[in-house]
């Protein structure tokens, strides 16, 4: 395989390739601990849709698999490469191609970091609303290719919402378009959602075109404190059926808070078992009323005045997995359930923690149902990793139990692989495998990802 670098830089003019084993280490494996990462035979960087297809076709060429990779920020092993495999890096494919505020259209390579087009398209009064907390640093391929979500999906939706077309190679070279610039569009299958979510499986995305919004009021920030996480919990439900529209609602807990404070106090009450953070973009007063008043159990309520002290309130979200990343290694869960579910998932959680006696901070998108339990364990300590995985499992269990997902927006990749096999039953495997087998009949992208 030592030849597929050569075969590269013969086969494809201008094409980065690289081969140094030390440079390849860094393009091993994603965000995710403790996954298996194979030995790639290349990297290679393309900048336009045809040195990707070219690349690829060499790479069946040599029965190469492919594993493509945005900024290698997920958490679920799903870019991890395997052994032998070309990884295409899309890092130089960052150009944003249009910004139309007429159609509300951004055409955009796959590489863009996901933050960057959120500014360009700001200064022509848009939004761009899918914010993963790593947002800074991931991709917009990436992005769709997870079906990636954030924190203001409760008002706004997923990356997937945003998806009007897609440009990819298949499997053998060709390039497909899926979709369009239309609003509308019926015409055959949906290839578009198909490719979202696929995680690399099923074709390298290497055009986008992404809806957009109007840019929304600034938004302003209310943090409830509560006694104890299901009362957050309840609240969360609450704003919901109260008719308020946040664009953010979100939790976290005490061991979260405790780890926050511990680090960079921000003056969170003593006592505070939980705090739901909520922000309102439009009908402020109205939908701020509404969310105090869902918040009645709490014992402090605090709205902020403006922008910059929204932000400040903001901060603790923010801080919560790096803050819980200070206290050791972490395996970060994402479970969703239906809402009604969400204090039983909070309160499952708790007791799991409990009885293995092990570390779990629980934050997450509350107004999602989709939480964030977060194994903390002393690094290098094999049989803190051992019961850590064992309670991970437990949470993703009782998730199912609840009628929910073993993932809300990481995705499968190879950590919840066996998972999925329980989610789905078998006509829905079935159906996932003959997809897989159709477009890529040699099993050359991303195998043993994402699929069961
Ligand atoms: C601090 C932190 C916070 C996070 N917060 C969130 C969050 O709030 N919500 C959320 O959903 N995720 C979150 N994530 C996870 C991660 O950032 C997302 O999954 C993101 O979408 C991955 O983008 P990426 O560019 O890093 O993709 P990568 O990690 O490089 O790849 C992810 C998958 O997409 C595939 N892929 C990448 N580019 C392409 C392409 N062009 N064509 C086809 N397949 C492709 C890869 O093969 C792989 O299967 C967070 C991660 C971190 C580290």
């Amino acid at each position: 395989m030592a030849d597929l670098a050569a075969a590269l830089r013969a086969a494809v003019p201008g094409l980065t390739v690289l081969d140094d084993a030390d440079v390849m280490d860094s393009y091993r494996r994603d965000q995710a601990p403790g996954l298996p990462a194979g030995l790639p035979a290349a990297v290679a960087m393309p900048e336009d849709t045809a040195q990707v297809a070219a690349a690829v076709a060499t790479a069946a060429e040599y029965g190469a698999p492919i594993v493509v990779r945005g900024a290698g920020s997920g958490l679920a092993g799903a870019a991890n490469a395997v052994d032998g495999c070309l990884v295409l890096s899309t890092q130089r494919m960052n150009r944003i191609l249009s910004v139309d505020p007429a159609e509300r259209l951004a055409t955009v390579q796959p590489g863009v970091i996901n933050a960057d087009l959120r500014r360009a398209v700001a200064e022509k009064g848009l939004f761009y609303p899918p914010d993963p907390g790593s947002y800074e640093m991931c991709t917009v391929g990436g992005n769709a290719a997870t079906n990636a979500g954030g924190m203001c999906c409760v008002k706004y939706g997923v990356t997937g919402d945003y998806v009007r077309g897609l440009e990819a190679v298949l499997a053998d070279g060709s390039v497909l378009r899926t979709g369009g610039r239309t609003v509308k569009g019926v015409a055959g299958y949906d290839l578009t959602s198909l490719l979202v979510g696929s995680e690399g499986t099923l074709a390298v995305i290497t055009e986008l075109s992404l809806a957009l919004r109007p840019a929304p009021a600034p938004p302003r920030t209310i943090v409830a404190q509560f006694g104890s996480a299901a009362a957050a919990g309840a609240a969360v439900t609450a704003v919901l059926a109260s008719g308020a529209e946040p664009s953010i609602l979100e939790i976290i807990d005490a061991t979260t808070l405790r780890a926050i404070e511990e680090w960079q106090p921000l003056g969170v009450e003593a006592g505070t078992a939980a705090m739901v953070i909520a922000q309102s973009d439009s009908s402020h007063e109205e939908d701020l009323r509404l969310i105090e008043a869902a918040c009645a159990g709490a014992s402090e309520v605090i709205v902020a005045d403006d922008a910059a002290e929204s932000e400040m309130l903001m901060q603790a979200r923010r801080l919560a997995y790096p803050a819980l990343e200070r206290l050791g290694a972490t395996l970060l869960d994402d479970v969703a359930v239906p809402l009604p579910k969400l204090v039983e998932l909070i309160e499952g959680v708790e007791a799991i923690a409990k009885d293995r006696d092990m570390t779990v901070g629980l934050f997450g998108h509350a107004g999602d149902g989709n939480m964030h339990p977060t194994v903390v364990y002393p690094h290098g300590d094999a049989d803190a990793e051992r019961r850590a995985f064992q309670v991970f499992d437990e949470i993703v269990a009782l998730a199912l139990r609840l009628g929910g997902t073993v993932t809300g927006e990481h995705g499968v990749g190879l950590l919840k692989r066996s998972w999925l096999e329980r989610e789905l039953g078998e006509p829905a495997r079935r159906t996932q495998r003959a997809i897989k087998a159709a477009l890529d009949p040699h099993d050359l992208l991303n195998p043993g990802k994402a699929i069961a």
